[in-house]
């Protein structure tokens, strides 16, 4: 039976990577894949870029309004492996129908993103909450914080300060450096308290 996973990791642990490399497996021995990503991640167009190279361009991006069911239904019914990269934008809606697609089409759905939006709310990430409610397999992608131990959050920093409230996807005005950083709590306190 096709199962429904989630792989989540913090920022720049490597997740878009992975997905690429599974792409690059089935393709490898002659399978298609169907490969995509919500729209809300515009800076690359219909492309998916990794830090480290590798690129390749997405089957379809898809809005908050794609029914995924259908449109995997209609015209990727022959692929063996469903890839949905930034998996946290999914709506709860969405996530259930990549359900359906491995219940009623038999082809296995991985999606990769994150767990936890930026300011460490429940629900911060729809599409993330539900994938961690109902995937057959939930992994964990692990990334190092800057002191060494494990990274498991997703802090912004504008200009170069840690900030806990905005807006969940913040648009680049030109003024403002906004980075973001996967680091561990200890950390996270520490930038909050100022001692870092
Ligand atoms: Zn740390």
């Amino acid at each position: 039976m096709a199962k429904l996973y989630f792989r989540y990791g913090a920022m720049g642990c490597g997740k878009t990577m992975q997905l690429l490399q599974v792409a690059f497996n089935y393709e490898e021995r002659g399978h298609q894949v169907c490969v995509i990503k919500p729209n809300t991640d515009t800076k690359h167009g219909e492309h998916i870029y990794t830090r480290i190279g590798p690129e390749r361009k997405t089957d379809f991006c898809f809005d908050k309004t794609t029914n995924l069911y259908e449109k995997i239904t209609k015209e990727y019914q022959n692929v063996s492996c469903v890839l949905v990269d930034e998996a946290q934008f999914l709506t709860k809606k969405q996530v259930d129908e990549l359900m359906k697609v491995t219940i009623d089409l038999d082809i296995p759905v991985m999606c990769y993103g994150l767990r936890l939006n930026f300011k460490r709310e429940d629900g911060g990430f729809e599409g993330a909450t539900r994938l961690l409610q109902i995937a057959h397999e939930i992994t964990e992608i692990k990334t190092i914080c800057e002191c060494g131990k494990k990274a498991t959050l997703n802090a912004r920093f504008l200009n170069g300060q840690l900030v806990t409230t905005g807006p969940d996807i913040l648009i680049d005005d030109g003024k403002t450096k906004i980075e973001y950083r996967a680091i561990c709590p200890a950390c996270y306190e520490k930038y909050q308290k100022g001692e870092k």
